[in-house]
């Protein structure tokens, strides 16, 4: 039988090694074995572990790690290219009565080796067989009963059907990665949109939003004040409902849907009738359609003097969205979310949009949801807003979020309401979470808490191995990278933003920065106002500090980083934000040392200084040229050119205009130049002057949106 390991300690009298099991639902110790905590240890002593009582003293004459691990060890230690070891030869056992304690422990040899694939996404599901898991990861199927052996689960037949969070603990231990499909079994029901608001900065998202969150019947309900949880609902009073996410903006979008969680169903696309079609509208056509999401496009602002709805009409059509007055499906609704007009259409198109699509969702059993934000609250603790996908979420029920667990302790809703469930495209803020988990993370339901616990500290056991290994791709890629550029300065930044989704928006935004010449270093993140320690981790790494969405840090704060030498940069809208960082990037960028040709002449005359006294060296021949074009300076390389060919090149030995020495010459002037040890210049001669320049890289924005630094 095969026990994990939960704390290791020495006792104090024995001065032995006690471990600490989980056996049948209760912690034992056992004395004179050497594991790691979370590793499995064997151990046949143990067997009847289940009704042991807390802490009780077993004795451990045998054991050995399970073969899983060792095969898994003896893999990683294996010397690329050595033969197998020779097999030793099969000795009959001794009959003993008992086991050698003293003996040295030898490790069994392993019965398997599985090959990891980190990048493999192998999709699971509740009920399926070993042979299932097997065909999709790769493994074999004595593997896979090794390992399940391991985790403390019996499983005889290749046909037996495990649990999904079985599958899950399984996969993670083979090194793969997994996709969770849910089955659509059961009542399947309709159920609301769930909208993303995108567009151009300043075209009105977030008064779209705010305008919107106080038509709906809750917030009047509740005198028009709601909960900013990251997601609300607008309810009609024809009973039907639309779930906004409250974060408008593209980065976010796309890093939840980089993390699987593709919630949203319709974007509303924000156009100033104003202003037009700009470049952040583009980058939101772009994103839904990746996303294969529909559009319903606002032009907004149409109480403006300036408004011209027909103008935004048509150069939507020719950015390719087919819209439906040209004879497309794409529904465009005027409004104006200051004045709150039109905003009822805007709804109705929203329904008819859901209502096309046909939305449904299974209503009962396990819920399957995603977080959309997550803070944490002095009082309450971390707190995690989610979108439950499918099922019902319920009060009390253990949960796995990310890598985080926890019990619900109580769920409530955008109006801040205590409730006792959560149906599908429902926003719901959970509390009881041990961790702080991140937007785009999974909310799956488990059956116990110590299969929420198992299951936590995997994906953060392979989270941790993913990272490590990223790492190391990136030194690897560094390495190369620093082959090619002698130079790479690196650019340590800290990120404070408003909530989880934001930071994580902000870091990966931040990071498409990186390029060979700087390397942005994101060296802290965190959620809150710029504090006393962002500035003490800032001063000891010279990092810049990114604020996204915070309010202004006190005086005492901005007044330590201004003596410090801190640079604080506060944003509200990411574009800018990376517009100011890029500008930061170029000046901080070493730059390429480059040759250029500064300028050119033609040589018209010959002239010779004969005779000179040996104080003042041999003949010298100088040429008299005129410059036709750019500008040539005394510090610059001369190249000597006759019919396009290079004849010499050197350094300038003297550069006049009419007897006076010049530094620099420029086009249309008669010189005097002398190139040091050339003396064969000939009439008709083009002399180019070669200077050094620094070239700095280029912040490139694109028409989409997108950002970069070239080089
Ligand atoms: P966002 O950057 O897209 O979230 O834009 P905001 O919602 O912050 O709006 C930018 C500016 O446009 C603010 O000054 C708003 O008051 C203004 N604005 C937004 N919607 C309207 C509207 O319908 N009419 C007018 N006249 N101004 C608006």
């Amino acid at each position: 039988m095969a026990w994990r390991v939960l704390l290791r300690r020495k006792d104090v009298h024995t001065g032995l090694l006690n471990l600490a099991f989980r056996a049948g639902g209760t912690e034992c110790f056992s004395s004179g074995a050497v594991a790691k905590p979370s590793q499995f240890i064997h151990c046949n002593k143990l067997q009847g572990a289940a009704n042991c009582t807390i802490f009780k003293h077993y004795p451990i004459r045998n054991f050995h790690a399970g073969v899983y691990m060792l095969a898994w060890s003896r893999k990683k230690e294996d010397v690329v290219g050595l033969k197998a070891p020779k097999k030793e030869k099969r000795v009959r056992k001794e009959t003993r009565t008992q086991p050698p304690v003293e003996a040295p422990y030898v490790a069994p040899k392993p019965k398997m080796t599985i090959k990891t694939s980190p990048d493999k996404t192998v999709e699971i599901f509740d009920g399926m067989t070993l042979l299932d898991l097997s065909k999709r990861s790769g493994a074999t199927i004595s593997a896979l009963q090794s390992i399940l052996q391991d985790l403390g689960e019996k499983v005889e037949s290749e046909f037996d059907s495990i649990s999904i969070d079985l599958a899950e603990l399984v996969a993670m231990e083979i090194g793969v990665n997994i996709k969770r499909m849910h089955t659509g079994e059961g009542t399947v029901e309709p159920r609301p949109a769930v909208v993303t608001v995108m567009g151009h900065v300043d075209h009105g998202k977030t008064s779209l939003l705010d305008s919107l969150r106080q038509t709906s019947v809750a917030a009047k309900e509740a005198g028009g004040i709601t909960q900013h949880i990251g997601a609300f609902v607008v309810e009609m009073t024809s009973g039907a409902s639309i779930t906004f996410l409250d974060t408008p903006g593209h980065a976010a979008f796309s890093a939840m849907r980089a993390r699987g969680a593709a919630v949203t169903d319709i974007v509303v696309l924000v156009v100033a009738a104003d202003d037009g079609v700009m470049p952040q509208t583009l980058e939101a056509m772009s994103h839904a359609k990746v996303a294969n999401v529909p559009i319903v496009v606002a032009i907004n602002k149409c109480d403006k003097s300036g408004a011209d709805p027909e103008r935004v009409r048509i150069q939507l059509g020719s950015e390719g969205l087919l819209l439906e007055d040209m004879g497309g499906d794409v529904q465009v609704v005027e409004i104006s979310a200051l004045s709150k007009l039109g905003l009822d259409k805007l709804e109705e198109a929203l329904l008819l949009q859901a209502e096309i699509m046909d939305l449904k969702a299974r209503t009962d059993g396990p819920a399957q949801a995603f977080v959309v934000e997550a803070r944490v609250d002095r009082g309450r603790g971390p707190l995690a807003t989610a979108i439950v996908k499918s099922g019902t979420l319920i009060s009390g029920q253990y949960i796995v979020v990310g890598a985080e667990w926890g019990r619900i302790r109580s769920l409530r809703d955008t109006a801040g309401k205590v409730t006792e469930a959560a149906k599908p495209a429902m926003p719901i803020e959970i509390e009881g979470l041990r961790g702080l988990p991140m937007a785009g993370d999974d909310v799956v339901v488990v059956d116990s808490e110590e299969r929420a616990r198992m299951l936590s500290q995997g994906r953060k056991k392979k989270q941790e191995k993913d990272r490590l290994r990223k790492i190391d791709e990136g030194m690897t890629e560094e390495a190369e990278i620093a082959e090619e550029t002698p130079e790479r300065v690196e650019m340590p930044i800290i990120v404070k933003a408003d909530v989880q989704g934001s930071v994580q928006a902000v870091t990966d935004a931040l990071r498409s920065l990186n390029s060979p010449q700087v390397f942005v270093n994101i060296v802290h993140v965190g959620v809150g106002p710029v504090s006393e320690h962002d500035i003490d981790l800032a001063q000891a790494c010279r990092a810049y500090i990114v604020g996204f969405n915070v309010r202004n840090p006190p005086s005492a704060i901005t007044l330590g980083a201004t003596q410090a030498n801190i640079k604080i940069l506060l944003h509200k809208v990411i574009y800018h934000l990376l517009e100011e960082m890029g500008r930061l990037i170029v000046e901080k960028a070493p730059g390429v040392a480059e040759t250029q040709i500064s300028g050119e002449a033609e040589v018209l005359n010959i002239f010779e200084l004969k005779g000179r006294s040996k104080s003042k060296g041999p003949d010298i021949k100088i040429a008299g040229c005129r410059i036709t074009d750019g500008h040539f300076s005394r510090s610059g390389t001369m190249r000597l050119l006759r019919s396009g060919d290079v004849v010499f090149e050197g350094p300038c030995a003297s550069l006049k205009r009419e007897k006076q020495d010049a530094d620099t010459l420029d086009k249309g002037s008669d010189c005097g130049l002398v190139i040091e040890d050339c003396d064969h210049f000939q009439v008709g001669d083009t002399i180019q002057c070669l200077e050094q320049v620094i070239r700095k890289p280029k912040f490139i924005s694109t028409q989409s949106g997108a950002v970069r630094i070239e080089c």
